[in-house]
């Protein structure tokens, strides 16, 4: 639930002051006149100042979009912090062994891992978040036991 609420803020505070940047710069650009059907084509360099300038806008919020996603895909789903430690796991060499390459990120406070795949053949795949116990220990103990050991 943190973790949308961050994403809605996120948005929210971008849009508005895209927004505030989109009436700022209508404001500053001249407005045009059209007094009869030719006036289109003797403002010609107006209409296409105003056009770039919008065209230009509109690229910015697209960007700024790309850069939440990106921003939030790579943060914690529990404690909201970057993601790090980057691993690369599996090998297209060895892929029946290892799997296929993957970027694994981990949270540096151990609330889970992003697994990321390294090439992405059929559109862009979501990455896997796998969250972890909030035992470490349970971890290590289970990769010591015997499956027939009872606890
Ligand atoms: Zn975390």
């Amino acid at each position: 639930m943190r973790y949308w609420a961050y994403f809605s803020a996120k948005l929210i505070v971008a849009g508005g002051v895209l927004y505030g940047l989109l009436l700022l710069l209508s404001g500053l650009l001249p407005e045009e006149t059209r007094l009869n059907e030719y006036d289109a084509f003797r403002n010609g360099p107006l209409r296409l100042v105003n056009n770039l300038a919008f065209m230009g806008w509109f690229l910015l919020c697209a960007g700024v979009l790309y850069l939440i996603i990106r921003d939030q895909r790579y943060r914690c789903r529990v404690c909201l912090r970057r993601l790090r430690m980057p691993i690369e796991t599996g090998s297209w060499g060895q892929m029946l062994q290892l799997g296929r390459p993957r970027i694994e990120y981990i949270c540096p406070y151990g609330h889970g891992t992003l697994k990321a795949e390294e090439l992405q053949i059929s559109g862009l795949a979501n990455p896997e978040w796998t969250p972890h116990s909030d035992d470490m220990w349970d971890e290590l103990y289970a990769a010591s036991k015997e499956p027939g050991d009872q606890p």
